[in-house]
Parts: C-alpha cells; structure tokens; sequence
C-alpha cells in the first residue's frame, strides 16, 4: 500500500498521529482550517502533565499512567533534537480537596507502593513548602510532571521529521470521499485538498461533519482559562491543582482554570467565568487571589473534544451504516469498519497526557502491529464502542438493533 495519509486537524491529536506515522515512513497531508498548529482546544499557554492514579487502578487510571510514561519520553526526545518544545518538568501537587480524599489519595500510595520518583503522598507542610505558599492540607507530589505549551508541541511533533509532513494550513475539509481505494478531501469550493489510502480524522468535536463518523457520540466541553499577570521567581513554582490548576510564571503569566461547560459554544472570554477560576484559585492557595480583579484578567477559550465515558477514541472507525442494516456483531473483533478511515479523537480533558501515546497507538493499528498498550486498553478506546453500548442498549429496551441508524489529485499525489 501507498504509505501515504490525509490528517484532518493540527491539533495535539492530529500532529502526534503525524508525527508517528512520519517516524515510520509516512507521508502526511496535514489539512488544518487555521493558519498554523495548535489553534483549538490546544492553544492554551500551558497545560498540567501528570497521571490520573485511582484506588482500583481503572482503565482510566492505567492509561493515563501509561500515557504519562510515553509523554514524558517523547517530550524529552523532542527536546533532545532541539525542537522549539516549550515545557517545564517542574513538578505537579496535587492537593486532596478534603480529608476523604485525603485519606483515599494516602491509600492509593500506601496499596499500590509507586515510586517515589513517580508519586509520593505529602503532609501540610511539605506541600506549602512545594507550592511555596501555605496551602490548606496535603496532597500528592508527582515530582516528574509539569506544564506544557501544547501549542508548541503540535509544532515540535510536525517539525520533527522535516518534509513527510506536507501541510495546508488555512484550509477547512468540507466533505470527504472514498472511491476505488482513495480518500479524497474537499473544500468548500470543490476543490480536492488532498487525497491518500488512508484518512485521519482529529478534527475534534467537527469529526462529526462527516457521514461516516456521524453517529460518534461526540460532544465539546467549553473551557476558559485566565492568565495571572506574575513575577519571575514568584510562587508557585511547581504546577498545585485541587479542583483546578495553578501554572508557574510562563513569559510573565501564570494559567489558572479551568471552567468546563458542555455543549456551551460561546468563544468570547467571560467575566463570571475569570471569576469562578479565582475561586478555584482561592481553594488552592487560600489568600492568593486577594489582590486579583477579575476584570482585569485575559484568557483564553477552548472547546475539549468529549466522550460520554470520559476515554478516547482512537482506531478504526467501524461501519455504522452497515451495522444499522443488520451485519451481526457481537464483539470489537466483528465489527466491519470503514476501509482506511482512523479517528483520534475525544481527549477531554487530557490532551496533553494522552496524544503521544494516542499517536502511537493509531499508528500501530493503521499497521497491524502490536499496540503499545494492553489488549483490554486499545479495545476501551476503540471507537467502535458505541455501536456496540447502543445494540446492547436497544436489547435491554425491547428495541430492534436495525433501526436509524482519480482527480487532479489522485492517491499517492497530495
Ligand atoms: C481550557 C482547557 C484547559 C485544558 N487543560 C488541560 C490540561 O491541563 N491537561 C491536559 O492534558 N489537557 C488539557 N486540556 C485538554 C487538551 O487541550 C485537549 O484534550 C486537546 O487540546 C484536544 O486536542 P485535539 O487535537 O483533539 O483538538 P484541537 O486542538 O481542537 O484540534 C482540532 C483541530 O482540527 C481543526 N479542524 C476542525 N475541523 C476541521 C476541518 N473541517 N478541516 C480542517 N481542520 C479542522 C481545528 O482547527 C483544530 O486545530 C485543556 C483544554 C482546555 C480547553
């Protein structure tokens, strides 16, 4: 096959999918509707890097620890090359935001034995010394996470393998096409964008534009962040979150969030919203948004790309309109899917965490190779869940399961 594909979107999801099919010898026709990377829900000044550990070690928990790994490698090896990454491994407290929590979080550690360097519990008073500002109660010390700039990621990851990413930027995907082995893109003009074997979708919650991936149930989560005019050196120093998250200084601001509203798709800054993130700001470090007016504050709006159970979407997008007119499926394994159709998508809230594994992993499964993750891991995140949760759903309900639901840029060329 032509090792040739078409990714729609240059956010974190469609860039790390890039980039790990450029360091396999992939050719990309990267098709973005702004005019550089990282210019949706990833442009944010920076983002908290850390897992998400639970008392039960759910999926969710050892996907994000296995992500967290794969991030913090990957983010070194982009450095290492000299890319322009911009990140600080300064380290993330994570408060308990009680004494429940509390308790459960020193249980996590004392039941599961991480290593220091990966997780440790802190009293009171290691933890004001960390966040370098008296804090209310103890928490978690994650001493390798951090921030990132995920815009400057999504750049990293496409500049990394030089000319195998063919970018156009300032172009929206209006429709898509497959004919005779070939995805085409096109514009809202007609004319073909790019065309490739295979087609990536990480255009986020717009994924479901397109007839094939219309039935996902993909929603968006509205999110303002607000920018803290800081000294160099002031603190915190380190990342601390506690029902919300405080940055270091960055280039003389820190980031404090952030809101989270479903289905909300106001792109203007709001001033309730800056004064709800001071108050998330007060509970972490109590006294520290005294002297803050949220007038005064910037910020920035991003909508998360969701999915109802909270996991990615990564892999093969499976035929909903054959699954509709009745090809029995009983399993992950038996569903039919669309030929050279992938999705990454769904990152929520943990974009930052999870895009480097996501991409390696679509990688993976767009070459038959073994996943770099557990078998029950990659089927959690299969985009084909759905069909699946909603034949079950349908059968609970005494619901039938069969109802509802070569141009001038030929393959090879785009
Ligand atoms: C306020 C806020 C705070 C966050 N904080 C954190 C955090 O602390 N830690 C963390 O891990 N994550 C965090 N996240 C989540 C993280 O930023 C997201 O999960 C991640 O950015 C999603 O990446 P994406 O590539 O799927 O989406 P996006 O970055 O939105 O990328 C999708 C891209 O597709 C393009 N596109 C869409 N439709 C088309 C089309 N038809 N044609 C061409 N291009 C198209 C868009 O222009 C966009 O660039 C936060 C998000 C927000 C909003």
């Amino acid at each position: 096959m032509d090792r040739h594909a078409i990714v729609i979107g240059a956010g974190l999801a469609g860039s790390s999918a890039a980039e790990r099919l450029a360091a396999r010898g992939w050719r990309i026709s990267l098709v973005e509707r702004a005019a550089a990377p990282g210019a949706g829900a990833s442009g944010n000044l920076a983002g908290v890097l850390r897992p998400l550990p639970s008392l039960d070690d759910n999926r969710l928990a050892r996907l994000t620890r296995a992500a967290f790994e794969y991030a913090l490698a990957h983010l070194q090896a982009l450095t290492a090359a000299g890319l322009p990454l911009r990140w600080g491994q300064t380290g993330v407290l994570h408060l308990a935001r009680d004494e429940r929590h509390a308790a459960s979080q020193q249980r996590v550690v004392a039941e599961q034995a991480p290593a220091a360097g990966y997780l440790r519990w802190v009293a009171r008073e290691t933890a004001s010394e960390l966040a370098g500002w008296p804090v209310a109660g103890g928490g978690w010390w994650f001493a390798g996470g951090g921030w990132v700039d995920p815009a400057s990621l999504c750049r990293a990851n496409l500049a990394r393998h030089g000319a195998a990413v063919m970018p156009h930027y300032g172009l929206a995907v209006e429709r898509v096409e497959y004919a005779a082995g070939c995805w085409r893109c096109f514009a809202s003009s007609g004319e073909i964008i790019a065309a490739a074997p295979i087609l990536v979708l990480a255009n986020a919650g717009d994924a479901r534009r397109f007839a094939a991936t219309s039935h996902l149930p993909l929603r968006t989560a509205r999110g303002q962040v607000s920018h803290l005019p800081a000294a160099a050196g002031s603190a915190p120093g380190v990342v601390v979150c506690r029902l919300g998250y405080v940055t270091p200084a960055i280039d003389g601001l820190r980031c404090a969030g952030a809101t989270f509203a479903v289905d909300d798709d106001e792109a203007g800054l709001r001033g309730a919203d800056h004064a709800d993130n001071l108050a998330r700001l007060e509970f972490i470090l109590p006294g520290y948004s005294r002297h803050i007016d949220a007038a005064e504050l910037g910020g920035r709006v991003g909508f998360r790309p969701l999915s109802p159970d909270r996991l990615p979407m990564i892999g093969a997008v499976a035929d909903a309109a054959a699954f509709a007119a009745g090809s029995a499926a009983a399993t992950l394994a038996d569903l039919r899917r669309v030929p050279g159709l992938f999705l990454v998508n769904g990152f929520g809230a943990r974009g930052i965490v999870w895009s480097a594994l996501a991409g390696e992993l679509l990688a993976c499964l767009i070459e038959r190779r073994t996943p770099p993750l557990a078998a029950d891991l990659v089927a959690a995140v299969d985009p084909g869940r759905f069909l699946l949760r909603r034949q079950r759903q349908h059968r609970h309900s005494g619901v039938g399961q069969r109802q509802g639901g070569g141009g001038p840029l030929a393959c090879g060329n785009g």
